[in-house]
């Protein structure tokens, strides 16, 4: 069975991330997607368990989706091959996605001695301007976020920022 690691903060998870899921799943059997802190962003709107549960109710139905969450600092080449992966997704939307992508995968393949690989998608069109950034942003100025994220990811937002 051919696995895959796809790392992120999916915070929350939007059609973004779930169209680069789909298109994994074009060429792997089974797509782990792994909750990570991303120490270059502000703190989150969603906790881990949060983010994790979104996407496991999205993909309930579906058992070539498995969610985990990197908690401890841990290099994801690490995380990917203890769970038999030498892939790692990515998407990319634009040019700075890609000088990121690009570096981050050159600095992947030298710390794991050549063994983990990262295979990058393009965003399809329309979801290229999708961020978990903009959704909350949008959100938060009173606007329909409905083409951007899951109906139970909205709903989870609506109920989050009610607390
Ligand atoms: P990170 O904090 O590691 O950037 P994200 O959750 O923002 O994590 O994104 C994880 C991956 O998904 C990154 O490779 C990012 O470029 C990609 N991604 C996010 N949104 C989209 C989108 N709308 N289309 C394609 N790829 C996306």
């Amino acid at each position: 069975m051919k696995k895959t690691l796809y790392p992120g903060s999916f915070d929350p998870i939007t059609y973004g991330h779930m169209d680069i899921t789909q298109q994994a799943l074009n060429i792997f059997d089974k797509v782990i997607i792994a909750i990570s802190v991303n120490p270059k962003k502000n703190s989150g709107l969603f906790t881990f368990e949060e983010r994790a549960n979104l996407i496991k109710k999205i993909y309930e139905n579906d058992d070539r989706i498995e969610v985990i969450q990197m908690k401890e600092t841990k290099a994801t080449v690490d995380l990917a091959l203890n769970n038999g992966c030498n892939t790692l997704i990515r998407g990319l939307r634009n040019i700075t996605d890609f000088a990121e992508e690009v570096n981050l995968s050159e600095v992947n393949l030298l710390i794991s001695d050549n063994k983990v690989h990262t295979v990058a998608f393009f965003a399809n069109p329309g979801k290229t301007t999708i961020s978990s950034t903009n959704v909350k942003v949008l959100f938060n100025l009173g606007k329909d976020i409905s083409k951007f994220v899951h109906p139970v990811v909205e709903d989870a937002i609506k109920n989050k920022l009610k607390e």
